[in-house]
């Protein structure tokens, strides 16, 4: 096992203070949470934002003239500054507020439409989320554009030499997880951007299972949209954001059409307000933005290096301790994975498994973790599947390790 560099070392106790809810019992057992990879727990800092606003400052933003309205209108756009700068996005204006990565999606890919026409190529990967597959589908169908997929090797990774063979000047955009949520491969999208690039396409990197683990710079990237949700990194759920080149988002309609994305209105015609506020239509999750900044503020006081250590040494101890149970199976061994595993063990349904380990307090994700072409693939329902945080501990990997075994004689 890799040794942390001391350097790098998190007082654990003292974090898991912070979040209230590892505090609580479930079915009368201590709460083991598992399921950080479907949405993250909140801190006490966060919560008492969330509180704050509402106790002190809750008003429509960037419409009043009045305190409250200005007061929130500030701590909100100060949130957006705190997101631009850390994901290194060279302007605020290009940091767009969105419901979460889902809709991030959705806001491109609608606005593609007015820019595909049929005969173009689009390519997405093998390990995509249904959000990251759907909307492309959709947007095909409106287009007539051709949907190709990146296939995916057993090992969890891409098939990056079919990749190459899938590229061509047709190519206008490639979409993919920069981590799959069912396996927690981290791809390579520093070579996908690149190659794309060079045969003129644009990429969109689906940045939700990353941005809890790694600090993603856009500009180092070179990407041309990244989309993330703020409830997978310690924020609260319905929030999001998207960044996407100042060229693209000239160039992309609205999404939506309402109050605040507007220049002009007349029933003659509507010109439209400038980045952001025309991708922003309609009064936003103004505290979910406000408390996205302050999760920010709290996981980068912790730093991301140390998480990521801290959650490597947690997915070996892992991987080690439930491999050597009889029968099980881990899906997706690259060499290169964020704090998730994924597995089965022969014989037992995924759910059987999941609502055992429920009973003994466990909190796990079972099924096709909306991902069901990987599944497809292994030709299997679903997974079993543990995904680690920063206040995860190797004690209750331990009580996972003991629930699982248990489960298993119980099952077989
Ligand atoms: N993409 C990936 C890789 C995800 O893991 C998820 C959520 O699990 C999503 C997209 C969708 O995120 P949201 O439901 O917050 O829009």
């Amino acid at each position: 096992m890799a040794s942390v560099d001391s350097s790098l070392t998190l007082d654990v106790e003292q974090i898991r203070n912070d979040f209230p809810i590892l505090k609580r019992k479930v079915n009368d057992k201590p709460l083991v949470y598992f399921d950080n990879a479907a949405t993250s727990q909140t801190p006490q800092q966060v919560i008492d934002v969330i509180v704050d606003y509402y106790s002190r400052y809750n008003a429509n933003i960037h419409r009043g003239v009045h305190a409250l309205s200005q007061e929130a209108t500030d701590a909100y756009e100060q949130a957006r500054i705190k997101i631009q700068k850390h994901f290194n996005i060279p302007n605020a204006y290009q940091t767009l507020f969105t419901a979460g990565t889902t809709h991030g999606i959705n806001i491109v890919a609608s606005g593609f439409a007015s820019i595909l026409e049929a005969g173009d190529e689009v390519i997405v990967s093998a390990l995509e989320h249904h959000s990251n597959i759907v909307p492309w589908q959709m947007l095909c169908e409106k287009t007539g554009a051709m949907l190709k997929v990146i296939p995916m090797l057993d090992n969890g990774t891409l098939d990056m030499q079919a990749f190459d063979a899938l590229l061509s000047d047709k190519t206008k955009l490639v979409f993919v997880n920069h981590v799959s949520n069912a396996l927690g491969t981290v791809n390579p999208i520093e070579e996908i951007i690149k190659k794309t690039h060079a045969v003129g396409g644009a990429v969109l990197v689906d940045g939700a299972q990353a941005a809890p683990h790694i600090k993603a710079d856009v500009q180092a990237l070179d990407v041309d949209f990244y989309v993330v949700s703020a409830h997978k990194m310690c924020g609260p759920t319905g929030v999001g954001m998207l960044y996407g080149k100042e060229k693209w988002l000239e160039k992309l309609p609205p999404y939506q059409g309402g109050g605040e994305m507007i220049d002009q209105v007349t029933f003659e015609k509507t010109t439209y307000a400038g980045l952001p506020h025309k991708f922003e239509a309609g009064t936003p999750n103004i505290c979910g933005g406000i408390a996205f900044g302050a999760a920010l503020d709290y996981m980068n006081a912790i730093g991301f290096e140390r998480i990521a250590a801290y959650e490597h040494e947690l997915l070996e101890y892992a991987t080690a301790k439930l491999k050597s149970i009889e029968g099980l199976r881990i899906y997706g061994e690259s060499s290169k994975k964020t704090a998730v595993v994924s597995f089965n063990i022969e014989g037992v349904h995924p759910y059987d498994m999941g609502t055992i380990l429920d009973k003994l307090g466990i909190a796990v994700r079972t099924g096709h973790h909306c991902a069901q072409p990987i599944m497809d693939f292994y030709k299997i329902p679903g997974t079993v599947r543990a995904s680690f945080a920063f206040y995860n501990t190797k004690e209750e990997i331990d009580s996972l390790v003991a629930g699982v075994e248990r489960a298993r004689n119980m099952l077989i």
